[in-house]
């Protein structure tokens, strides 16, 4: 590819370069900024440093990146220069920049800012002269020495129990000169600051803190640049599937101060609740602070609605005179700018058409815009927000089923706390409900040990004073989230609702110590490993474990599932092999069983005794005899399935797995298993003995065992076929398709189907009824798929077993990979795990191949998938692509893979 040749774009005030559709080449921040400038809208002047540039800086190094776009950078600062009519390391009156990182996608937090940039131990009078506020050119100064210290050179905090070393100076004068609150600190305290976060830089680093404000300048663009690849940006690349070579772009921009005294603030906004999706326009500020200030959750944040700003009190608890003394809303405080904030959030979000997060600075009574992008949310936030912008005619029906990420529809699905449980709980604290949904754990405080917990399979509650984007990997694993401090915007609050995970953020309550690895509340201690738990929707924390109950779903997942019903070309089926299972797949939408495992029905409660009699007889006599106390039961089994799923599709598989999965392997399981069998425990042992298997995946399983043992299907089909026949005399309606597994010739199903085919004749002629149904296959291993055309012959149906279809094609353990599939993946050996996400190109061709060939000998022959990969969102679109009948998944999966199906007919024009 040659060589870019621009890789500068200015915008605002009398020029902009760039425009929203750049988003590839200016990130998300410039490509919006640039957008908002068109659009009207008041932004600090500044340029973009494009997301090519970073790429170079990658693949040839600093130095051949700064000399392709220094000069177009100078032209950039005398750009800025010019609009604000100030210069750039003028000593009198500087102007002052900020550099911030801004990716294609964006990665909330995950990489660096600094701010202030341009000052220096001249510019600070200067800045204080031009005006008249000394204590807020030093509050200025320190805050970019702080960042600076941090971001570009690094001078972080030593160990995980450590605080940030620029934090615990700030407490140190704090504690000296008697005061609480950074605010209270006077400019003879910020220049003390000043000094000693210079002198611990020297300390530390070995090199003193830059004055030059070009070296400034070109040390944070460097930093952004390298930003790209810290940890905690690849891991949250890695958490949302962003890849790892899009680069980021560099905004700098002129500074506006939201720290410029009481008529000055920043803030951030939501054009829609992101929590809960809620039509209301939302969000949080701080008088006389700067951006990080309201995200770092270090004072309490005010809201910026009235409306928002008494919900706010109640939850909080605060009383209304508090409220309004103390905490008063900015539509009170400033009408005026509420009212232009209010006229950008609507321009903005009727031009994008979806939910905004906005951030914003008021400077001495002016209102700046500085960012605006789609904001996160959660999962339910996403459904009600893309139907109610469908109903406001904002969006269309197919971009709101695009709206919606398939997966995330989880959350909705999944339990809440159980109200009478709830009521026996007591609350210890509230804090704010930052993000919704239900979750108990065992304590843990340091994010990497709620990993180290959650590999051991404990479910963990990460608590913290405040989380940051080192806390990422923790945060994902955890079930939920407690901060001590911060509002709805904090760190916490905005990465939680990302990932659909609980959260309840600023239990002012809760005192963290993390030495002791303990909280306190009053004079209560919870200690790590003591069990709490959080309701996220109301910011309640319970001590101990709480039970939890189904979700009920909201009118607004009904019609976006009904929406789905009108695009989906798919079919979505259950795996269910219980009457309850069937009912939550048709509570869900499912239109048939596409998976009933019979082996399932094998292991509950007594009946496990007849089956192990069934696999210890001797001869055929005595399984024929034990296949007989079965059949009444599997008879009752299928009945159930059938009635529940009246006039639906219900697949019944063979008995599939080795036989010895079924025997007791311990020796007071075999006593047990002689004393009722009436034989010597012995006899028992040899039995089990015999039927181990080295590699039982590939042994005695599947049809291999109706071969050997054909009374076993003869059961099951006679069970079948009578349970249909007596629900259908009730007037349900039946339409069974009997599906034999793990077939690799068609002489094993034609003799299976043989079999099957006997006992119906003898079944209709006892009964004097019929019944039609399907006999069809499992397409599960490799030879199946390459002579699908000559199974396609006698099989009237095929279903793909992609779990078996991938082991058996990759080679891999289904069992087993997880010893190496890690390391595969994190080399790139595969792009996903096999057994989550199709293999498009190997085990998909099978697939593809063996639909082609059934089709060629049976022509609108039924082909489905029931394989785990059913209820995936990128398989189900391979399958829609691969022009499969339908998918079957498990009940909770459903509504996912419908609408995962409808994206992708959608998605096929
Ligand atoms: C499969 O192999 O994909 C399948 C559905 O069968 P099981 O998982 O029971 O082997
Ligand atoms: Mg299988």
């Amino acid at each position: 590819m040659s060589q870019p040749t621009k890789f500068v774009y200015l915008f605002g005030g009398v020029r902009t370069e760039g425009a929203a559709a750049m988003k590839n080449l200016l990130g998300g921040k410039g490509a919006n900024l640039a957008e908002m400038c068109r659009l009207g809208i008041t932004v600090p002047s500044g340029f973009t440093i494009s997301t090519e540039a970073c790429t170079v800086f990658t693949e040839q190094g600093k130095a051949a990146a700064l000399k392709l776009i220094e000069a177009e950078v100078l032209q950039g600062v005398a750009f800025v220069e010019q609009q604000m009519g100030k210069r750039f390391g003028d000593a009198a009156d500087p102007l002052l920049l900020s550099v911030r990182s801004g990716a294609r996608a964006s990665m909330p937090g995950m990489m660096d800012t600094i701010l202030n940039l341009g000052l220096n131990d001249e510019a600070v009078l200067g800045l204080a002269a031009k005006t008249g506020n000394e204590r807020f050119a030093w509050d200025s100064y320190r805050r970019f020495v702080q960042m600076y210290g941090d971001v570009v050179m690094g001078l972080k905090p030593v160990s995980k129990e450590d605080h940030d070393p620029f934090e615990v100076i700030i407490d140190m004068v704090k504690a000296q000169r008697g005061v609480k609150l950074d605010t209270e600190l006077s400019a003879d305290d910020l220049k003390e600051l000043v000094a000693r976060f210079r002198a611990l830089i020297r300390a530390r680093i070995g090199r003193d803190f830059p004055t030059d404000p070009w070296e400034q300048l070109w040390g944070a663009v460097v930093a952004v640049f390298e930003s790209w690849n810290n940890e905690r940006a690849r891991v949250y690349r890695e958490l949302n599937d962003i890849p790892q070579g899009w680069g980021t772009a560099v905004n700098v921009q002129a500074m506006v101060f939201g720290n410029l005294g009481q008529s000055s603030a920043t803030g951030v906004a939501f054009t829609r609740d992101a929590g809960t999706g809620e039509d209301l326009f939302n969000g949080e500020f701080l008088v006389n602070a700067q951006g990080e200030d309201v995200v770092a959750g270090i004072r309490t944040p005010q809201q910026v609605s009235l409306v928002g700003s008494r919900r706010w009190a109640q939850l909080a608890q605060v009383s209304e005179e508090d409220r309004l003394a103390n905490y008063p809303s900015l539509e009170e405080l400033m009408p005026d700018i509420y009212r232009q904030l209010l006229h950008a959030e609507t321009t903005l979000e009727n031009h994008f058409h979806d939910m905004q997060d906005l951030e914003f600075t008021i400077q001495e009574g002016q209102l700046w815009m500085l960012q605006t992008r789609n904001g996160k949310r959660t999962g339910a936030a996403m459904v009600r927000i893309a139907m109610e912008m469908l109903q406001q005619g904002l969006i269309d029906e197919k971009t709101a089923l695009q709206r919606v990420s398939p997966d995330r529809l989880n959350e909705l699905l999944h339990p809440v706390f159980d109200a009478q449980a709830l009521k026996d709980s007591t609350a210890i604290a509230r804090g704010l409900p930052a993000s919704p949904g239900a979750a108990s754990g065992q304590i843990v405080f340091f994010a990497d040990e709620a990993e180290d917990w959650a590999k051991r399979s404990l479910a963990v509650i990460l608590v913290r004073q405040e989380t940051s984007p080192e806390d990422l990997r923790g945060m994902s694993v955890a079930n939920g989230i407690l901060t001590a401090r911060g509002g709805m915007t904090s760190h916490a609050a905005v990465v939680a609702r990302g990932m659909g995970k609980c959260c309840v953020s600023g239990a002012g309550a809760v005192h963290v110590d993390y030495k002791a690895r303990c909280f306190t509340i009053g004079d209560k201690t919870w200690s790590e490993g003591d069990w709490i738990s959080l309701d996220g929707s109301t910011g309640e924390v319970y001590a101990g474990r709480i039970a939890t109950r189904d979700a009920e779903l909201s009118g607004d997942f009904g019609a976006l599932m009904a929406l789905a019903r009108r695009y989906q070309r798919l079919e979505v089926r259950a795996n269910a092999d219980t009457p309850e299972e069937a009912k939550i797949a048709r509570k869900f939408g499912a239109t048939g069983i596409g998976l009933a495992r019979t082996e399932h029905m094998f292991f509950e409660g007594e009946r496990i005794l007849a089956v192990r009699e069934m696999i210890l007889a001797d001869d055929e006599a005595g399984r024929r005899k034990a296949l007989a106390k079965l059949l009444p039961i599997q008879r009752g089994d299928f009945e159930g399935l059938f009635r529940e799923m009246d006039g639906l599709p219900v697949t019944i598989r063979l008995l599939d797995p080795p036989l010895h999965e079924f025997v007791p392997h311990d020796e007071a399981g075999q006593a047990a298993m002689a004393r009722e069998m009436k034989v010597s425990p012995g006899k028992i042992r040899m039995r089990v003995e015999e039927l181990h298997e080295f590699n039982p995946m590939l042994g005695h399983r599947g049809c291999r065992l109706g071969i050997t043992y054909p009374e076993i299907t003869e059961m099951q089909a006679r069970a079948i076929f009578e349970a249909a026949l007596n629900v259908q005399a009730r007037g349900t309606v039946v339409k069974a398709e009997i599906m034999v597994p793990l077939v690799g010739t068609v002489r094993e199903f034609s003799l299976q189907a043989a079999v099957i085919r006997g006992v119906a004749a003898q079944v209709f002629a006892e009964r004097g009824e019929t019944l039609d149904y399907l006999l069809g296959t499992m397409i599960e291993t490799p030879r199946s798929a390459l002579v699908a055309d000559s199974i396609g012959r006698q099989a009237q149906f095929f279903s793909f077993g992609t779990n078996d279809l991938t082991q058996m094609t990759m080679g891999f353990s289904r069992d087993d990979a997880g010893k190496f599939l890690p390391d595969y993946l994190k080399k790139g050996i595969y792009e996903r795990d096999p057994f989550r996400s199709i293999d498009q190109k190997g085990v998909g061709l099978l697939v593809e191949m063996a639909v082609a060939k059934g089709r060629a000998v049976r022509p609108g022959i039924e082909v489905g998938v029931c394989g785990e990969h059913g209820g995936d969102p990128a398989s189900v679109a391979f399958f829609h692509r691969a022009g499969l009948d339908y998918v079957s998944c498990s009940p909770f999966r459903v509504p996912i893979a419908r609408l995962a199906a409808a994206q992708a007919a959608i998605d096929a024009g």
